[in-house]
């Protein structure tokens, strides 16, 4: 059987959340919503469902969602897609990774990757055939370095890995570190391959900048509106990039998923119309739950990394005062009732920091409960 799969365990997002719902535990492990998005969005799929078609619709999306896509990122980071030659719909974000890396990289191609990573980019550059060039970023601000960056390029690297807002970290690249990343990909005939799903889950006012607005014909942008509109169970994502791009990406979507279901396109195609103001509530929403987690934890001595977008905040294990490793930490918290990720899972190799992702898209009495358990874990492990 195939080497990549065999060598790998089951994802930790599904281990944790399995453990947390045999246990009664609150989960801030996997990140997902406590509460579903919009009614009104729900409802525009559940039409569909019953008024439209439930056949096939076309391989790269239906067209109306497609316009609503281009129209969307018009709107919200002043892109001029063309709907028609340069946005795919893919059935949620994770497969419109794995379609680009398929599709972009020949076997002994080098990709270059960052850590920590998102689970899903190493096996699937590696499935690809491609060798990863992993570049390690540091706590607590997570920069991108040239220097660390230029020295991971080669004359083989074809594919870079960004994912900007960052899952887990909560941090974002800058545009002067997207455009350093953008002259070295000239230089070196690569193309980026940007996980930008937390593009609108942003806090403190943070501003985001897309790879494609700094790299426009180089970039595979990809986004979600599972993230977007709280709906992550919807698996809708988006691929956009230059008609080359598109065209190539779009062949090995083909024969992934194909296509996507119609009513929930027809429901994406909805919500992105939302106006300013629903992003906007979306984000004070969001950051008042992430302050009100950070808050409690904080009173009872928990030292957590600062963090700006994304559904996590990450605890300083060791400055709290907690000298068992994060993993260890982690198994050890589920018995006091509360899932949680260890940031190792998003590191290749040994030697990662002893942080803990906590997801706050949760409800007040959730987020309290959670906290409760987590310091009661903490006194145990003191
Ligand atoms: N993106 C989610 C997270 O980071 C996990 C999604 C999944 O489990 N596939 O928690």
């Amino acid at each position: 059987m195939n080497r990549t799969y065999a060598a790998l365990p089951t994802t930790f997002f599904t281990v944790m959340s399995q453990l947390a719902a045999e246990r009664g535990a609150i989960n801030l492990g996997q990140g997902f919503p406590e509460v579903d998005g919009p009614l009104d969005i729900r409802e525009a799929a559940a039409r569909a469902t019953l008024e439209a078609s439930n056949q096939y619709p076309p391989m790269r999306g239906l067209p109306e969602l497609r316009q609503a896509v281009a129209a969307h990122y018009n709107v919200h980071h002043a892109l001029d897609l063309d709907w028609s030659r340069e946005v795919t719909i893919t059935s949620g974000a994770t497969e419109a990774i794995a379609a680009a890396l398929l599709a972009f990289i020949e076997p002994g191609d080098e990709a270059v990757l960052f850590e920590p990573l998102y689970d899903a980019y190493l096996p699937m550059v590696q499935r690809a055939g491609g060798v990863p060039r992993i570049v390690r970023l540091e706590p607590p601000h997570w920069r991108f370095e040239r220097a660390a960056i230029e020295a991971a390029f080669s004359a083989k690297t074809r594919v870079v890995v960004i994912n900007t807002p960052l899952n887990p970290t909560g941090s974002m690249m800058s545009g002067e570190e997207l455009s350093m990343l953008a002259e070295l990909c000239r230089k070196h005939d690569a193309i980026i391959v940007s996980d930008e799903v937390w593009e609108h889950v942003l806090q403190d006012g943070a501003h985001f900048t897309s790879a494609l607005n700094v790299l426009r014909d180089r970039t595979l942008k990809i986004g979600s509106a599972g993230k977007m509109f709280a709906l992550t169970g919807w698996k809708v994502g988006f691929a956009c990039g230059a008609p080359a791009l598109t065209e190539q990406f779009a062949k090995a979507h083909q024969f992934l998923t194909f296509t996507t279901p119609p009513n929930l396109q027809r429901g994406a195609a909805y919500a992105l119309g939302k106006d300013a103001s629903f992003f906007a509530g979306m984000r004070a929403e969001m950051q008042r739950s992430r302050d009100r987690l950070v808050s409690t934890l904080a009173g009872e001595g928990f030292v957590t990394l600062p963090s700006c977008a994304t559904y996590f905040i990450s605890v300083d294990l060791r400055a709290s005062g907690i000298e068992m490793g994060a993993e260890a930490f982690a198994m050890h918290a589920i018995e006091f009732g509360v899932g949680t990720i260890p940031y190792s899972i998003f590191y290749a190799g040994p030697g990662a920091p002893d942080l803990l992702r906590l997801c706050f898209a949760k409800q007040d009495e959730t987020l309290d409960r959670g906290a409760e358990a987590l310091i009661r874990a903490m006194h145990g492990a003191k």
